[in-house]
């Protein structure tokens, strides 16, 4: 394995003998069960922790064939964007020495990007399957929330996150995601596309990727575009000439709700995290508090304390603060309500967009890969920079970032096309004409 701390596990585990993915090898993201490999979320919480029970995508991930190298590093409990809040330490950028791999599934992306995995799992929340991917110039897809199953997926965030593939190419990217989605008993969330789409052939992603963007409409959405870095833009407007030069055609669109996105994610976000992360107490799950460094007294409340005292980060304690607080009685009306008002606005913007548009355009993020270390300080800085992939959780959409240039300076650029629920087909026909 190349040194750029990608692993927080490695261990081999087998799949079957044949199947479309036999010979080859998928990284999963340390948020995802694996039964008998420690599962940490990145978080020394979990350090010690071995889920008894495989979840659903590793299950076929076994069936399929594949062999799973080992669990990718990630920003606890997935909350990040540059893969620098890990108790495990940061991961660096393959494609980019001494910058943010991208999060919050920077282990899976930058494994995939130097080669230490054929393909990757990772988790996409607000954007950390997609981040990574523009990051350290590979391919990543957020799938239409629903088409995968979260069973087993240590939850940050359950109404707005998904696990989607990452890989070198876009067909990869599509076949992986083909073995994967499909319904599931053990969520109830999860949809058959063969029913939503009216298409038996659903979950043949793979032949999707055709390039074949003759005739397709796509919409550019200007709030994407206000405010992102320079060098981003140019890249950007490349790749949709790309697109015109074989047949598709442009028009800019305007979502107004966009410019609030980001605000409802994290307050939403948090909200949800605040209560996901109440099981980690020392007794359901974590180290017990007679392992903390003050022992266990009689006093419940303390010894919840100091497990949560020594078992997260800085950045998860923010986050249980913030949402309680956006939960908590007097303030629910204001935060979180307001939040899911704004939630609806902004479905109800890509819906309309998506009627004159096949799929939408944007950058991925609006800025190239930060330098190591810069976004620790300013965490207000690094939540803006996912304003344009949070969006998309919210109105549940899918999404794919395929690689659309460099900067000047050599920094990957990603391009983000988004289409309509179950639309998977549309963004992966897209993206492979760039990509
Ligand atoms: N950066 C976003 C956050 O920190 C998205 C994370 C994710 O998709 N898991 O919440």
């Amino acid at each position: 394995m190349s040194g750029y701390n990608a692993y927080i596990t490695s261990e081999s585990i087998p799949g079957s003998e044949d199947g479309p993915l036999a010979g080859r090898t998928v990284a999963v993201k340390d948020n995802i069960s694996t039964e008998g490999v420690p599962t940490t979320c990145g978080s020394a919480m979990l350090a010690e922790y071995v889920p008894p029970y495989d979840a659903t995508v590793v299950s076929r991930l076994k069936e399929a064939g594949a062999t799973i190298p080992g669990k990718t590093n990630m920003d606890e409990f997935g909350m990040g964007t540059t893969t620098e809040t890990s108790a495990f330490g940061p991961v660096e950028n393959p494609a980019a020495e001494g910058y943010v791999p991208g999060g919050s599934s920077g282990g899976s992306a930058a494994a995939v990007a130097a080669g230490d995995a054929d393909l990757a799992l990772g988790s996409d929340t607000g954007g950390s399957v997609r981040c990574p991917a523009a990051f350290c110039g590979v391919v990543g897809i957020k799938p239409t929330y629903g088409l995968v199953s979260r069973y087993g997926l240590v939850a940050y965030a359950n109404s707005l996150e998904q696990i989607g593939p990452l890989a070198p190419t876009v067909e990869e990217a599509a076949e992986l995601l083909g073995v994967i989605a499909g319904p599931d008993d053990r969520d109830a969330t999860t949809r058959d596309a063969r029913e939503e789409t009216g298409n038996g052939d659903a979950y043949d992603y793979a032949s999707a990727a055709d390039g074949d963007v003759d005739g397709m409409t796509v919409g550019v959405p200007t709030e994407l575009l206000e405010g992102a870095d320079e060098a981003v833009c140019e890249q950007f407007w490349a790749a949709i000439d790309d697109l015109e030069a074989r047949g598709a055609s442009y028009h800019e669109v305007d979502l107004p709700s966009l410019t609030h996105a980001v605000e409802a994610y994290y307050v939403i976000a948090m909200s949800e995290a605040s209560s996901n992360l109440a099981r980690f107490d020392g007794v359901r799950y974590g180290l017990p508090a007679s392992e903390t460094e003050e022992g266990y007294d009689d006093d419940w409340n303390a010894a919840y304390a100091r497990v949560r005292e020594a078992g997260f980060g800085e950045e998860v304690k923010r986050r249980v603060l913030l949402g309680t607080y956006a939960l908590s009685a007097g303030y629910q009306d204001k935060y979180y309500k307001k939040a899911q008002d704004a939630r609806a606005w902004v479905k109800r913007d890509f819906d309309e967009a998506l009627e004159s548009a096949d799929v939408l355009a944007s950058p991925t993020m609006p800025v190239p890969p930060f330098e190591r270390g810069e976004s620790l300080d300013d965490p207000l800085k690094m939540y803006l920079a996912d304003a344009n992939t949070t969006p998309v959780n919210l109105a549940n959409l899918p999404a794919i970032s395929v690689p659309a240039g460099e900067t000047d300076t050599g920094l990957p650029v990603g391009l983000q096309l988004v289409g309509p629920a179950f639309g998977e087909k549309a963004v992966i026909r897209a993206g492979s004409a760039l990509a």
